[in-house]
């Protein structure tokens, strides 16, 4: 499991994810933040500042944030 950034934080960008991320696995992929899937911890911390209510467990993701996934994953592993 993993934490993972839908496209809501598009436009918002603000950092508050990244500044209370115990494990520096958060970062900056241009058009959004993503999340590494690989170093996240799980630990949800980023999910209570998101202003726009950006970011789910994978295993909560609505339907229409699916392509979120491999976005976030992609940007760590191409
Ligand atoms: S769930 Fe925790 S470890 Fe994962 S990205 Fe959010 S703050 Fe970082
Ligand atoms: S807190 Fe939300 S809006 Fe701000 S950078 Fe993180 S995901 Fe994007």
């Amino acid at each position: 499991m993993s934490y993972v950034i839908t496209s809501r934080c598009a436009g918002v960008k603000d950092q508050a994810c990244m500044d209370v991320c115990p494990c520096e696995c958060i970062f900056d992929a241009g058009d959004q933040f993503v999340i590494n899937p690989d170093d996240c911890i799980d630990c949800g911390a980023c999910v209570a500042v998101c202003p726009v209510e950006a970011i789910y467990a994978d295993t909560d993701l609505p339907d229409q944030d699916l392509p979120s996934l491999a976005y976030n994953r992609d940007f760590f592993r191409l």
